[in-house]
């Protein structure tokens, strides 16, 4: 049995996942106290519940203690079993996130899986739809598996009802190497309004056109929703490279204004563009699992986000393989699998 501190490191949902999905992988049991210390109001979310039910569901795992509110519980996995699952989160709670605790589990399961989840695309602080489908599941894609995933209808903050379709092949991982991102291709700025004023799209635009000075005119459009999806607004930043493409995204919410949300996306990716790094500070936590279960590979990076160095923790407890991260010398950074660290 592992025992967890949810508040050391990064200190929120994240920790909670990745050990579900580790002890998944695993079989090995964990206990986790101080769930999201770290966050200004600890204790398990809807969303973070959604996830830990999506986990016991696919493997037949056994979790006390599991309620909204709660800041301790014990998870003690069973067999992943592929198959049809629906999972609701029931607010804008994000579904990319309910996806990242049982993806990597089902991708190496012994058959395949539909997923539908229910709950936010486009929601504050987690991977939108953009990210995974064009991002995240390409890099997976080139280890083995084929995972595809639609989207049936937006939900964004904060009123959330959205809905995606995952459909997993697994297949084992291979290692694979991301560390040149090839040569830049098109990048591509959206901003999406559903049921609010049209003209926070122009405004987002306007600003992140203000940092990203060499994209030309055509590559920043306003796009207007149905207003029964919203309300609701994201602006999402896509810059393809040969190898691999990159999604940056703000998302609109009241009292913030539309100009700083974009100029915020925007310098992210500008940065992520500065460098010569194949993961942006996103995608960098994502591959870390997958990657220690393909047991080699490497990809470059950029600065290391808090959440990697979490996750590079929890991998190391639950299997005792470590990565190894050195500096390249432009602020990019080569992250590569060593057995044990
Ligand atoms: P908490 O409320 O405790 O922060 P949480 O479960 O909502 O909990 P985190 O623990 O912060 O969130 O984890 C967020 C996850 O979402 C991380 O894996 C992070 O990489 C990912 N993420 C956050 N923002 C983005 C984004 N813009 N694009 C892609 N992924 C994102």
């Amino acid at each position: 049995m592992i025992t967890i501190d949810g508040s050391e490191g990064e200190g929120g949902g994240q920790v909670l996942r990745y050990s579900a999905a580790l002890s998944l992988l695993t079989g090995e049991p964990f206990t986790i106290r101080n769930i999201r210390g770290g966050r200004a109001k600890p204790g398990l979310m809807r969303q973070h519940v959604t996830a830990l039910e999506a986990a016991c569901a696919i493997g037949g795992a056994e979790c006390s203690g599991l309620m909204v509110g709660a800041s301790e519980l014990t998870f003690r996995p069973g067999t992943v079993t592929p198959g049809e699952y629906h999972f609701a989160v029931g607010t804008a709670g994000s579904t990319g996130l309910v996806l990242q605790t049982v993806l990597v589990p089902l991708m190496l399961a012994d058959g395949p899986s539909k997923l539908v989840i229910e709950g936010g695309t486009h929601a504050l602080a987690a991977p939108p739809y953009e990210f995974l489908k064009k991002a995240l599941l390409p890099v997976l894609n080139r280890m083995g598996p084929n995972v595809s995933i639609m989207l049936d209808r937006h939900g964004f903050y904060p009123r959330g009802g959205g809905r995606i379709v995952v459909e997993i092949e697994p297949s084992t991982l291979r290692p694979i190497e991301c560390v040149e991102r090839g040569a830049f291709r098109t990048g591509k700025v959206e901003a999406l309004v559903a049921g609010i004023p049209f003209d926070i799209a122009d405004r987002e635009l306007k600003a992140a056109r203000k940092v990203l000075v060499d994209w030309p005119d055509e590559a920043f459009a306003p796009i207007e929703l149905p207003a029964d999806k919203g309300p609701g607004n994201a602006l999402l930043i896509e810059a393809e490279f040969e190898h691999v493409t990159e999604v940056m995204c703000g998302f609109g919410k009241l009292g913030v204004p539309a100009e700083r949300l974009a100029k915020t996306a925007a310098k992210r990716m500008a940065g992520y563009l500065a460098s010569e790094a194949f993961a942006g500070p996103y995608l960098q936590d994502q591959l870390l699992l997958p990657f220690a279960l393909a047991q080699g590979g490497a990809f470059t990076t950029v600065k290391l986000s808090q959440h990697t160095r979490t996750a590079v923790q929890l991998i190391r407890r639950f299997t005792g393989r470590g990565f190894q991260v050195s500096e390249t010398g432009d602020g990019t950074h080569l992250v590569e699998l060593v057995e044990s660290g």
